[in-house]
């Protein structure tokens, strides 16, 4: 057994909020630390072990059970796991909790970005589509998202730069002991 301890970093938030971006960022931080990183990236995933999966609610919740698994058993082998997805269903998220604090801490962040900001970003112009009606079932045009009552981490995009954000996270992670200082820091 290593003496590394595993943590699930779970992000969560609209599309466009910032998630890869910030967990992008975040990794390498991460890395300087010494500890072994895996991503879990919600688009990733669709394309292979989340491959056919739509997004009505029983579609959503099995692709957030397969993350929130694969998240368990990285962390039980002593990884830190970056999950970015949209994860809009509260109950879903917290039976992914469930399954990673078997094996270590999960930490919950809230990519917290405002349905017009993410409109405005339109990263991957599907926000047009969506209003457009040209996409059904698009997370927080029209199809619900449960935000975080109580995350570990509150990250609000607007007033701030990616790298802010991402130095947000890790200046969290440090105040609750899940990381050190980074090597020659
Ligand atoms: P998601 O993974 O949540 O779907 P992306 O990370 O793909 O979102 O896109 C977020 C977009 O928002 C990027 O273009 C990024 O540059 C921009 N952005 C602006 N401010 C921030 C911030 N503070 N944190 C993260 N992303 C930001």
């Amino acid at each position: 057994m290593s003496d590394r301890r595993g943590f699930t970093l779970w992000f969560t938030g609209l599309s466009g909020a910032g998630k890869s971006t910030i967990a992008d960022l975040v990794g390498p931080e991460l890395e300087r630390r010494g500890v072994l990183v895996d991503y879990l990236d919600g688009d990733v995933v669709r394309t292979h072990l989340s491959k056919g999966l739509g997004f009505s609610k029983e579609d959503r919740d099995t692709n957030i059970n397969r993350i929130g698994w694969v998240a368990s058993r990285l962390t039980r082998a002593g990884a830190v796991t970056l999950v970015s997805a949209i994860s809009p269903y509260r109950d879903t998220r917290a039976d992914a909790r469930r399954m990673v604090e078997e094996f270590g801490p999960f930490v919950e962040v809230f990519v917290d970005t405002s349905v017009e900001e993410c409109a405005n970003r339109d990263v991957k112009g599907l926000y047009a589509k969506a209003f457009a009606g040209e996409i059904k079932e698009f997370t927080g045009v029209s199809d619900p998202y449960e935000a975080p009552e109580d995350p570990e981490i509150h990250i609000r995009t607007e007033s701030q730069t990616p790298e802010q954000s991402a130095a947000e996270v890790v200046a969290a992670l440090e105040a609750r002991g899940l990381i050190g200082q980074a090597v020659g820091a």
